[in-house]
């Protein structure tokens, strides 16, 4: 393995082991996940591995294959939250997160290597904190829980990074299981595998990554969140989630800011929409979620308007070219979009979004496959 063998020659000894987690896209329940909502993320094949072993000397050292630059060095004990550090904050933030609850991490050497495309909207950052918080629980014997470690790894983005994302993507990282996807109950991190093997239906969902971030973002889901914790106050409800999707016109009645409306219709449509889903993939008619998954897509472009001209242009051209739905996935402004196909003609529909891409003079897509694979685990 060639991560084991280039921790051994960074660091002069092999790891005490090895450790995967992947990246992850969400089928449907988007800006859900911080209304104490329902999401279902799948696995990516794509992962972050983590050679690392433990040290009892309080030094945490830091190495990534991806990222140019050589060894970052810290200490345990002086770990300071937002104060920068780029790329090594996000493991740096899973050792302060643990030492913040009052686990006795001591110190340990990590060398990384990640196939999880980065800033692309799949979780890079996720699998990057859950394979560290996976490999430190093993090897300190700390005997935390996969949902604890996905709430360790939140607390380290959230606190010690300063991104103020949800749990959904810890928790995809950390729980995932291959052929499934993941029903998660946002509120109190119950969860359920739901089965969702596409090859076995002759279907695919594709993957479409952008290729672009757009600046818009990055104020927007601060935005977005205040809006919905309004709309929940507004309505007398702990989170949005506590209002039912048979409920909303009643609900959008009692709403006199256009823009908190908006919000509420979609999460509290959104939230519905995972239901149907799942209720779909229960009964075995994966066909089905198709339509539901482009209405999502109207929803966060019309109401919430987070999508971007790329994103839509996916939709529209994949839809145009026979796909059975797809919708954007993750933040938007960018990022990827997912695509439910039947397999023998995922080829076709590909090549008709590459070709509406460069018809619009956009920068070449990444398109692939999201086979639903295994959560974080040891190799
Ligand atoms: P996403 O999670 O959608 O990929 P983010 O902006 O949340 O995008 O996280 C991407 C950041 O995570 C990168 O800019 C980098 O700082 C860090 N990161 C992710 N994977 C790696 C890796 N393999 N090596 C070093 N840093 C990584
Ligand atoms: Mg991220």
């Amino acid at each position: 393995m060639t991560v084991a063998a280039d921790f051994e020659a960074l660091y002069g000894a092999a790891p005490d082991g090895v450790w995967a987690a992947p990246g992850r896209v969400n089928l449907i329940g988007e800006y859900t996940d911080f209304n104490d909502g329902f999401v279902l993320p799948l696995a990516l094949p794509h992962t972050t591995v983590a050679a690392v072993s433990r040290r009892d000397d309080g030094v945490l050292r830091l190495h990534s294959g991806d990222v140019d630059g050589g060894i970052v060095q810290l200490d345990v004990e002086a770990l300071d939250p937002l104060s920068g550090g780029g790329w090594a904050a996000y493991p740096a933030g899973v050792v302060w997160a643990l030492r913040a609850a009052g686990h006795p991490v001591t110190g340990a050497d990590v060398h990384l290597a990640s196939t999880v495309p980065t800033g692309a909207g799949l979780s890079s950052s996720a699998a990057l904190e859950v394979v560290t918080a996976l490999a430190l629980n093993d090897l300190f014997g700390l005997g935390l829980t996969r949902p604890e470690l996905a709430r360790i790894a939140q607390r380290a983005e959230n606190d010690f990074v300063g991104v103020p994302c949800g749990v959904m993507d810890q928790m995809a990282s950390a729980c995932a299981v291959e052929g499934h996807a993941l029903h998660l109950d946002t509120r109190d991190l119950s969860y359920r595998q739901v089965p969702f093997d596409l090859a076995a239906e002759g279907l695919a969902l594709l993957v479409v990554d952008t290729r672009v971030k757009h600046a818009l973002g990055d104020g927007a889901y601060a935005e977005r969140r205040a809006g919905c914790e309004a709309g929940a106050r507004a309505l007398g409800v702990r989170a949005l989630r506590d209002v039912d999707a048979a409920h909303l016109p009643a609900a959008l009645e009692r709403l006199s800011d256009g823009t908190i409306l908006r919000y509420v219709r979609h999460v509290v449509s959104d939230n519905d929409r995972v239901v149907r889903v799942i209720a779909l993939l229960d009964a075995g008619a994966t066909r089905s979620v198709g339509p539901v998954l482009t209405d999502g897509h109207a929803s966060l472009r019309d109401d919430l308007r987070v999508s971007c001209p790329e994103l839509d242009l996916v939709v529209e051209a994949a839809n145009a070219a026979g796909a059975l739905g797809a919708r954007m996935t993750g933040g938007g402004f960018g990022g990827s979009a997912v695509v439910l196909v039947e397999e023998e003609r995922a080829e076709e529909i590909t090549a008709a979004v590459r070709k509406a891409f460069a018809g619009a003079g956009y920068a070449e897509p990444g398109i692939f496959p999201a086979v639903p694979s295994a959560g974080a685990r040891r190799l």
